[in-house]
């Protein structure tokens, strides 16, 4: 009998496992796979790495600007796929000793509950019954399609087969313009295909600031990426020579058509219907205190958890909570606020906490203090000018929300992490000094102006 099993090991079920040694709890990991989850084998981890060989394609390309005299650069794509396998490949091993190191029983097959604990089959099809006082799901989600657009792996394709594309693609649609689509756009724009993005809603990013969404667009538009926002694409037809996609009365020629249009939960088979645990659209309701279901012995975490963000590293903190309350029996909930959520396209786009929309939406009455990197030395070395912070602060109030545009922005929102969780004053924050020059100073100038003070 195991104090815990965990059905799935991507980053909130290999979260929860890893943490259960400060408790001494023993713990069965059930993965039908390699541990490591989307996140390590088909997203974030692939991703940013082929957007690091994007970056360093770029950055090559105008090496001259620098007075570095480089050929002119090509793509060697299957150096950077056999770089990204590399890194996959590195991460999974060093967490499964780490696994192995914590004393975990990492069991392999597929999961289910069953008579209060988890049934697994095996590959050889063989059942065994684990028994535990707990059980965690953390099963995680797959990419979504649109109605006249299935996923073949081949002409239509997800991010699951984009990040193993074997030769770069001529020509791209990517529907969606969202996390998943703009960083595509972005590493896609770089390497020089022709890229063409299709979002339904009006910008790039909804819900992000649109002044940072536009750093972004100017920014894709260098790449020479077409984007139509407020377009919905028809059905398609595929050719000999690729796919047509009909748009706003035109059409379009591309090889290959990757969708992107948001991920769903996996939780179809995993035994739920033998349970009380109430379940939405597939998506398992919880109390965000210790998040356990309907079923108190039974937890869910990572992205099948209705109504929390579908993020790595909020499957990690959900984790945490579950483990904490099954160790200690207090709650230990995750603060959504604070959680950062960051684009990592060129330039990175960030945010913590609200937008001056959502803040309006709430009625709070705020005041939004930017500051562009245009003029920031670190920024302008660095030929990085496309940037900007925005901080929105409660009127009278703490800085409730904040976002940055620009190079670095993903390290960058840390700082205001900080000062969004801790309700800082912007006055409180803007006493502290920002090291010269860095592209951090933007976020000094624009707390010390939301203080009502300002320098340059
Ligand atoms: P998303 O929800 O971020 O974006 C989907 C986009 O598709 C939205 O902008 C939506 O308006 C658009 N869309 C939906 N239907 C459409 C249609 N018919 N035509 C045109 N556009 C349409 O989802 P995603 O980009 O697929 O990412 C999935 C999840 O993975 C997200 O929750 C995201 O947060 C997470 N993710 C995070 C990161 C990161 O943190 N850097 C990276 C990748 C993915």
């Amino acid at each position: 009998m195991h104090d815990v099993a965990i059905i799935g090991g991507g980053p909130g079920g290999y979260a929860a496992a890893l943490y259960a040694h400060n408790f001494g709890l023993s713990v069965a990991l059930i993965e039908k796979e390699r541990v490591g989850g989307t996140c390590l084998i088909r997203g974030c981890i692939p991703a940013k790495t082929w957007l690091q060989s994007a970056h360093v394609f770029s950055v090559v390309k105008k090496a001259g600007e620098f007075g570095v005299v480089a050929s002119e650069p090509t793509v060697d794509w299957q150096i950077a796929l056999a770089r990204k396998n590399k890194v996959v490949n590195g991460l999974v091993n060093g967490l499964s000793g780490l696994l192995k190191a914590r004393g975990v029983d990492v069991v392999e097959g597929y999961g289910s509950l069953k008579d209060g604990g988890v049934e697994v089959t095996a590959t050889d099809l063989s059942v065994t019954q684990i028994e535990a006082a707990n059980v965690i799901l953390a099963t995680g989600s797959v990419p979504r399609s649109i109605p006249g657009y299935p996923i073949d792996g081949e002409r239509i394709v997800s991010s699951d087969h984009a990040l193993d594309w074997e030769s770069q693609p001529g020509r791209v649609a990517i529907i969606g313009g969202g996390v998943i689509g703009c960083e595509f756009a972005s590493l896609l724009g770089d390497f020089g295909s022709e890229v063409h993005v299709f979002e339904a809603l009006d910008q790039l990013l909804p819900g992000t600031d649109p002044d940072a969404v536009k750093s972004l667009d100017r920014a894709l538009r260098k790449k020479k990426v077409k984007v139509s926002t407020s377009t919905k694409v028809g059905a398609p037809e595929i050719t000999d020579s690729g796919v047509t996609i009909p748009y706003a009365e035109k059409s379009v020629e591309v090889d290959v058509v990757l969708v992107a249009v948001g991920r769903g939960p996996q939780t179809g088979n995993i035994g739920l219907e033998s349970t009380s645990v109430v379940v939405d659209r597939g998506f398992v309701e919880v109390d965000r205190q210790t998040m356990q279901t309907a079923e108190p012995h039974i937890y869910a975490v990572g992205d099948i958890v209705a109504g929390t963000p579908q993020l790595a590293h909020a499957g990690f903190a959900e984790g945490i909570a579950a483990i904490t309350h099954i160790a200690t029996g207090a709650a230990a909930p995750v603060d959504y606020n604070s959680i950062p959520l960051v684009t990592y396209t060129d330039p990175e786009v960030a945010q913590v906490g609200v937008t001056e929309a959502q803040a309006v939406e709430q009625g709070r009455q705020v005041e939004v203090t930017s500051h562009g990197m245009r003029g920031v030395g670190r920024a302008i070395i660095q030929g990085e000018v496309g940037g900007i912070v925005k901080i929105v602060v409660e009127k009278d109030g703490p800085i409730i929300g904040a976002t940055v545009a620009g190079p670095g922005a993903g390290e960058m929102i840390h700082e205001l992490m900080y000062t969004v969780a801790w309700e800082a004053l912007p006055s409180e924050a803007a006493a502290y000094i920002h090291a010269h020059p860095t592209v951090s100073e933007a976020i000094g100038e624009t707390l010390l102006s939301a203080s009502g003070r300002s320098l340059h």
